[in-house]
């Protein structure tokens, strides 16, 4: 007894978990849904405008030449042709479809990119509706010589896989559309059984109806989600990838070039020069105790007077100069077009702006100085990258030897 009563309530408590589970999870399915429907509806839209400028005047000139079909036939017809009503009411029926399927095709036209305004979006569903509305009446005629309902069957189908709607929508549609189917067969087709039977019929097509038409959005969602997915993931690939190549090639801490960029940089602009036959000129320039600087005030502020110093660097030279870091507090400028004359100004220049300008740190301000080497080649002289910044090391000595703070 008590074995029986335990597992009927453990029964029970199984029951409600499954039927909490599946309202949260339908609950669930249905935001997802939902969330899906805002990102994929425009390209819906536009898809759904799309086809029905391509589709609506082909199934407008199908209609015209069954129109053409029956009209032949009405012209024809014999007297006293038993079947004579349905056909004079086919042509009639063909030609309303192609007409009202002509106008949805012109109507489209001009709405080709405005997928997203109420015409764009309505147009479609109501090419749809059309068809569906025409083809109850068109398996309504054709009750009075036949059982069979295949112009509605035919019309559902193809709805469901030519245009895209959400699933509200299609239920919407196929409710209407098969009470519409129900009541309208009522006033042609008298056999009872048959009208029954057509019914449920009638039925079973607005349910395949919707079901498709369920799967075909489904189908397309996931799609467009996907594609959505992955162009964002292209997106922030080459996001990266442009980082990436930028921090190859520049100095992480100032943004300047760095050495081995600098060093490629310079080798093709000294080949430039000695085909103009133009001077360049290298500054290297040292910071001035800067291990003073990080001892005192930590690293961090080492960090903010180094990037200082870069900017102004930046800031004093042509934008046609090259600016590098080439590691630590060893900064390089090369001044292409200038001898070391000229090349001599801007580096006194560089080294009273950096002497004058100091970084806030914790509201103290660190001041730094630079030592600075030159060496230039002439209009006429060749030289490499390496001996010009060899002999702008040795300059550079002779200015931390000489009291630093100057340019040697
Ligand atoms: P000198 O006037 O002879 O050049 O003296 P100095 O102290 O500037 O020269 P030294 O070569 O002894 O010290 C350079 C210091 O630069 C040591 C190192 O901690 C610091 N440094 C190098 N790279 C960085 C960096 O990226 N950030 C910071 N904050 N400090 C750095
Ligand atoms: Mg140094
Ligand atoms: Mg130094």
């Amino acid at each position: 007894m008590q074995h029986a009563a335990k597992s009927a309530c453990s029964a029970t408590v199984h029951r409600q978990s499954m039927n909490t589970y599946t309202v949260r999870d339908l609950r669930h399915t249905m935001e997802r849904w939902n969330t899906e429907y805002a990102l994929v509806l425009d390209e819906a839209h536009a898809s759904n405008l799309h086809r029905t400028r391509l589709l609506s005047p082909v199934a407008a000139a199908l209609n015209g030449l069954f129109a053409l079909i029956f009209l032949w036939l009405v012209l024809s017809a014999a007297d006293g042709d038993p079947a004579y009503r349905w056909k004079l009411w086919q042509l009639f029926t063909h030609t309303g479809m192609g007409i009202a399927l002509a106008a949805c095709g012109l109507a489209g036209r001009p709405l080709e990119h405005r997928h997203r305004s109420w015409p764009g979006r309505w147009l479609p569903v109501f090419s749809i509706a059309i068809c569906i509305g025409f083809s109850i009446l068109i398996t309504a005629i054709d009750q009075w010589i036949t059982a069979a309902i295949t112009p509605f069957f035919i019309a559902c189908i193809v709805s469901s896989l030519t245009i895209y709607l959400r699933p509200q929508m299609a239920a919407i549609l196929y409710s209407v559309a098969c009470l519409a189917f129900s009541w309208l067969i009522g006033f042609t087709q008298h056999n009872p059984d048959i009208l029954l039977s057509n019914r449920i019929n009638g039925l079973a097509v607005c349910a395949i109806g919707f079901c498709l038409s369920v799967l075909m959005w489904r189908k397309f969602t996931t799609i467009a989600v996907q594609k959505h997915q992955l162009e964002k993931a292209h997106a922030e690939l080459q996001l990266k990838q442009r980082e990436l190549e930028r921090l190859t090639r520049q100095d992480g801490l100032t943004g300047l070039f760095n050495r081995n960029t600098f060093v490629e940089l310079s080798t093709n602009e000294l080949k430039r020069a000695k085909r103009q036959g133009s001077a360049t000129t290298i500054l290297l320039l040292d910071l001035d105790h800067f291990k003073r600087v990080n001892d005192t005030w930590g690293h961090p502020a080492g960090d903010a007077v180094l990037r200082n110093v870069a900017q102004n660097m930046v800031n004093t030279v042509r934008s046609t100069d090259l600016v590098g870091r080439l590691g630590g507090e060893e900064f390089i400028v090369l001044l292409p077009h200038t001898t070391a004359e000229s090349g001599r100004k801007i580096a006194e220049k560089i080294r009273q702006r950096l002497e004058q300008s100091d970084v806030r740190w914790e509201g103290h301000r660190i001041a730094v100085t630079a030592s600075i080497g030159l060496s230039s080649t002439t209009a006429d002289e060749e030289r490499e990258f390496d001996s010009l910044y060899t002999e702008a090391d040795k300059a550079l000595y002779l200015a931390k030897q000489r009291g630093r703070n100057r340019v040697i």
